[in-house]
């Protein structure tokens, strides 16, 4: 599958199977955390960017065969940049639709909600992410170095205007990066944005992964319960703090080992770093291992064989692909 990867667990969404539309990476911005690495497209020019009938092609192939026995709790729109970038998703969206009762997620960062075509086209989805990570100017172009034609009033507004016209979920996710984003006054704008979109959930998150830029530090836990404080002020939705990555306590260890061939493994767990870097425990949470001593062995097997190198970031042990 080119396009089409997972059944990966996602905290916020359960058993989500990823559909990436974007090759690495375009983006409307740039952001200082970015986990894929800096952007070398920065555009808000939509097209096709790869084939939509290609996608469409590997959704009846999961669709006809399943996913290798997972289970499915979502259909996940995604990129290594940014999916409304794609001119097909809204086709991508209804033919998924058409094909499946799960539920179909987009994760986007927003920025091209002041396009209508944009907003008709994800009306059909059942959950839409965005981000907003900060409301002042100044700190938006520091976090977020935005293309030249983001605008972010028009952002704002965009992400409001979807916000009265979409019927199904919308969870507004905000990362706050240690000094740049996360001062009293980023938290006053970020409170009067939050009022005025008004989304069914916030969800608060920081710096978690290594970032494409080292300045990008996380805050506090005391910090982001300042800024949950702040921005439950005027707003009666729920908001979730997202800073809980801690690994899942194994059980049933031997069982998948017999089911599972461990070079099938390997190749599972190097194609999910190729996507993000991740500390052991995810990896083996994500694949459905619950076997830490066999997800171990198979990322031994790619360090030794230099596929995948350990980095510490904010204390914590990540593996990440090696591009070569
Ligand atoms: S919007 Fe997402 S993909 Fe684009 S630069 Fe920011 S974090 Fe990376």
């Amino acid at each position: 599958m080119k396009y089409l990867f997972g059944p990966v667990y996602s905290r916020r969404l359960g058993h989500s199977l990823g559909i990436d539309l974007l090759p690495p990476k375009i983006c409307t911005l740039n952001c200082v955390y970015c986990e894929v690495g800096s952007t070398t497209e920065l555009t808000c020019e939509r097209k096709e960017y790869v084939p939509t009938e290609e996608i469409l092609k590997e959704i009846d192939q999961v669709l006809e065969q399943g996913p290798g026995g997972r289970p499915i709790d979502v259909f996940t729109l995604t990129a290594m940049g940014e999916p409304t970038l794609h001119a097909g998703i809204g086709k991508i969206i209804a033919y998924l639709k058409g094909k499946t009762d799960k539920p179909v997620a987009v994760l986007t960062n927003g920025t091209l909600f002041f396009d209508p075509k944009v907003r008709a086209e994800l009306s059909a989805a059942d959950i839409v992410i965005p981000s907003l990570d900060a409301a002042r100017q100044e700190s938006f172009e520091r976090v977020n170095q935005p293309a030249s034609a983001v605008n972010l009033e028009q952002v704002i507004e965009g992400l409001a205007l979807f916000r009265r016209e979409f019927r199904g979920e919308f969870w507004l996710e905000i990362l706050l990066v240690r000094d740049m984003n996360d001062s009293l006054e980023d938290l006053i704008a970020l409170q009067q944005a939050v009022r005025k979109i008004n989304p069914t959930r916030i969800q608060l998150n920081t710096v978690a992964r290594p970032p494409m830029d080292s300045r990008a530090r996380p805050v506090t836990r005391e910090k982001m319960e300042q800024a949950a404080a702040m921005l439950a002020d005027g707003y009666a939705g729920r908001i979730d703090i997202l800073i809980d990555f801690q690994a899942i306590g194994k059980k049933g260890a031997g069982e998948e080992r017999q089911v599972r061939k461990r070079l099938a493994l390997v190749e599972e767990i190097a194609a999910m770093l190729q996507r993000r870097p991740c500390p052991l425990e995810e990896i083996d949470k994500a694949l459905h291992v619950q076997d830490l001593d066999l997800t171990r062995e198979c990322v031994q097997m790619l360090v030794d064989t230099g596929r995948i190198e350990k980095i510490i970031h904010n204390d914590k042990e990540f593996y990440h692909y090696v591009n070569v």
